[in-house]
């Protein structure tokens, strides 16, 4: 293979190359990949959320309850006190003042235990959901990920083989004539070298002048267009 055979061998190559690759990403399962992350992003906020108020509830709960059960072991005690022996008027009056104060505490606990067990309720309601919902997100991304690897595994395949080849054409340039190659693919995206057809550039095909089609004809096979100033090859197709 002569050196301009290569470099459009090369330039086919690196075209269907760009063409897969954007075929790959225009997957719809890529968007929906997409989709996916961020919901679960808002679920694990979410739920860190939850997580963090259900535990303060199970803290004031726990408090409440602990102050609850030293009001009743008070109480049990300052019964226990009364019942035993005799004791004088202003005694009594104090223990019967000390077991209403203490009735009072209870009451008051429960009363507020009550809406804070119902906080806690709704909060482990919550925490379910959002782990359900996570779950289900999981699930989805890992199917969505077997789909889009078994809808590419052919595309992924073609583009390891077309990688050996781009390789094995590139290591068969000169470096200078890869390296020139390379920074003209990137300039025109793609579109490297064109072919002389006639005295007309095959990509940009703007219409040489006799004299500078006379100097072309002359000069090196591989040159540059005058006009746009890709890789041009001169001679014609199959007479490389
Ligand atoms: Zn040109």
């Amino acid at each position: 293979m002569t050196a301009a055979t290569t470099l459009f061998k090369l330039q086919e190559v690196d075209l269907e190359l760009l063409k897969h690759a954007s075929t790959l990403s225009a997957m719809p399962q890529r968007k929906r990949l997409q989709t996916i992350e961020l919901a679960a992003r808002k679920v694990a906020t979410e739920l860190k959320g939850i997580v963090g108020q259900r535990k303060d509830a199970e803290t004031e709960i726990a408090d409440a309850e602990e102050a609850l059960e030293h009001y009743r072991e008070k109480t049990a005690e300052v019964q226990a006190a009364a019942d035993a022996g005799e004791h004088t008027h202003r005694e009594i009056r104090d223990f019967e003042q000390q077991l209403t104060s203490l009735a009072k505490r209870i009451e008051k606990s429960e009363y507020t235990l009550r809406p804070l067990r119902e906080r806690l309720e709704k909060l482990e309601l919550a925490e379910r959901n959002a782990r359900a919902t996570a779950e289900r997100l999981e699930a989805e991304r890992s199917a969505t990920e077997s789909a889009l690897s078994e809808g590419t595994a052919s595309l992924r395949a073609e583009i390891v083989r077309l990688s050996r080849e781009r390789d094995e054409l590139a290591g068969s340039l000169s470096p200078e004539l890869l390296e020139r190659y390379e920074a003209a693919r990137k300039r025109f995206k793609g579109l490297a070298v064109e072919r002389l057809r006639g005295n007309v550039p095959s990509v940009c095909r703007v219409k040489l002048q006799p004299s500078s089609f006379h100097d072309l004809a002359q000069g090196e096979e591989i040159t540059e267009c005058p006009y746009c100033h890709r890789i041009l090859v001169t001679s014609e197709e199959g007479q490389e």
